[in-house]
């Protein structure tokens, strides 16, 4: 191990473990552009050991009361809301999002703990009685084992929690595979998770990069993996884990269009589009890249974000000045960078130059804001997700363009459209081939009662996750009819009746 250098595990049926395959991969500190610590990468013995764990669990975890399992998920939501800072703080040092930003996934996360706490509700099931004479029926949702995680490296807190939270709350004991660019926060939700009182092996987490992916996808004990990440990866797991007869949910990339229309409040256009384009340094699958700009809103839109963008101050996430972080890798930082420099050869008009020298803190994978103008399909910035601080504004003439741009983009996760005109706003939000439709909402992420999903390229499995999905995907129905004959006297029971 290099001198120094913090090393990150597995933990595994309530136990830290080092990891035994030799292999490691490095987690920088993004603000200051240095290796920070080293995160083991599993192979399938470490794999193969967390799935034993979680099933071994599983055999009281999956007929545990609905009573006991409210009573922990309070208890963990007691314990999360503590330690909300904290949790903050392991994001913004791996992942270099600035505090404010990485408190606010915090809280959507700890929102998922909430609704999963609702658990006797949520797995009523259903029933009727009589549907023949003397005859009944109830569906019931059993759970479905051991069940995976792979998250992405844009929330190490949310994502985890969106899965885990929901898959436990239905009975089945959960693997976690972070993503190994920012893995330690995954080890802080565990800990809680066993502070909050679960038993062991109900969470377990495993460390690594595809070579435990494939190990997961692989495993006879798995009976359904969850992913969030980018469309090849995602369309790759959703085949893959289907193959081996495992039910997916697929959540893939995004390319996010804003239509804002002639009529709409320019100076409230101007700010969400800066805010939900640049917060997050664009590093969110529903950050606003594309702005369409709609006949004479050009001119003044482009103006007012032009007039904003001096005033979003970059630099380490855990300086309060800060409003944008940098990127998650050097490589990451040169990949988004060469879009923008790569722009004008394309026909496109760079506005602003994020990536020109002098303009960021020079430690760290810092890059600034940039605006294209003049961007169109076909042109590199405008197919590809760029992942970063870019904004790319197309000019439409009319709203059925606008509208008809976003249908033929393959993706379909997020979109927003900003005019005070309710006849405009309501057919785009009928006509739009998009899963999360924003009306003058520039990020429209769905609350924790509501599920997360994109449509096309941005999803595959036909689940969106958390929410009512997220308890879909995680129970099987199982449906029980029955007639009785007549009972006698039952025993006598005089206290008052209490749960067991
Ligand atoms: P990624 O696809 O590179 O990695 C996601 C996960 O897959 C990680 O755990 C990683 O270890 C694993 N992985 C990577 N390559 C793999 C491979 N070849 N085989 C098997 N597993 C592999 O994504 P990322 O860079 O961590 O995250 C950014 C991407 O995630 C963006 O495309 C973003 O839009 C997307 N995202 C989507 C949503 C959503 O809800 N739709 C949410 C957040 C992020």
């Amino acid at each position: 191990m290099p001198d120094g250098l913090a090393r990150i595990g597995h933990f595994v049926g309530g136990q830290s473990v080092p990891g035994s395959s030799g292999r490691t991969g490095p987690v920088y500190d993004p603000a200051a552009g240095v290796q920070r610590a080293e995160v083991a990468l599993a192979s399938t013995v470490e794999v193969d050991d967390a799935v034993a764990s979680a099933l071994d669990a599983w055999s009281e975890w999956g007929v545990s009361s609905l009573t006991k399992r409210a009573t922990l998920l309070f208890k963990l939501r007691e314990i999360l809301d503590a330690h909300r800072d904290e949790l903050a703080a392991a994001v913004s040092r791996e992942h270099g999002k600035v505090l404010d930003d990485a408190r606010g996934e915090v809280a959507r996360g700890i929102e998922n703990v909430e609704f999963a706490c609702g658990v006797p509700n949520l797995l009523k099931g259903w029933s009727n009685s009589e549907v023949s004479t003397g005859v009944d029926i109830r569906t019931v949702l059993e759970p479905l084992g051991v069940v995976a995680g792979i998250t992405p490296f844009n929330f190490p807190a949310m994502v985890p929690l969106w899965m885990m939270a929901n898959a436990v709350a239905c009975g089945n004991c959960f693997v976690l595979k972070p993503s190994e660019k920012d893995p330690s926060t995954s080890l802080l939700l565990a800990e809680m998770v066993q502070r909050a009182g679960f038993p062991d092996g109900v969470l377990n987490v495993v460390q690594g990069d595809a070579e435990a992916v494939e190990a997961l996808l692989a495993h006879p004990d798995v009976a359904a993996v969850s992913f969030v990440g980018s469309t090849p990866v995602a369309r790759h797991i959703y085949e893959s884990g289907t193959r081996h007869g495992k039910r997916v949910q697929a959540l893939g990339g995004a390319k996010n269009h804003m239509v804002v229309l002639p009529d709409a409040d320019l100076e409230a256009a101007a700010d969400a589009a800066v805010s939900a384009g640049y917060g997050s340094a664009g590093e969110r699958c529903m950050a606003i890249s594309v702005i369409v700009a709609v006949g004479p809103v050009a001119d003044p839109l482009v103006e007012a974000i032009v007039a904003r963008i001096p005033g979003v101050v970059v630099g380490a996430g855990n300086d309060p000045a800060s409003q944008m972080g940098p990127l998650i890798t050097a490589e990451h930082r040169d990949r988004v960078r060469s879009y923008v420099q790569g722009a004008a050869d394309e026909g496109a008009t760079v506005v602003v130059d994020g990536s020109a020298p002098g303009s960021v803190p020079a430690h760290g994978f810092f890059l600034g804001c940039s605006l294209l103008d003049d961007v169109k399909p076909g042109m590199r910035a405008y197919d590809d997700e760029i992942f970063g601080p870019v904004l790319s504004v197309v000019r439409v003439p009319t709203f059925d363009e606008a509208l008809a741009l976003v249908n033929a983009n393959p993706y379909g996760n997020g979109t927003a459209v900003f005019t005070r005109d309710g006849g405009v706003a309501r057919r785009f939000e009928r006509e739009v081939k998009v899963g999360m439709v924003g009306v003058n909402v520039p990020i429209p992420v769905p609350v924790a009662s509501h599920s997360f999903g994109g449509w096309k390229a941005s999803i595959f499995g036909d689940s969106s996750i958390y929410g009512p999905d997220g308890v879909r995907f995680y129970t099987r129905p199982k449906v029980v009819t029955s007639r009785w004959p007549d009972l006698g006297p039952g025993a006598l029971e005089l206290h008052f009746p209490t749960n067991r």
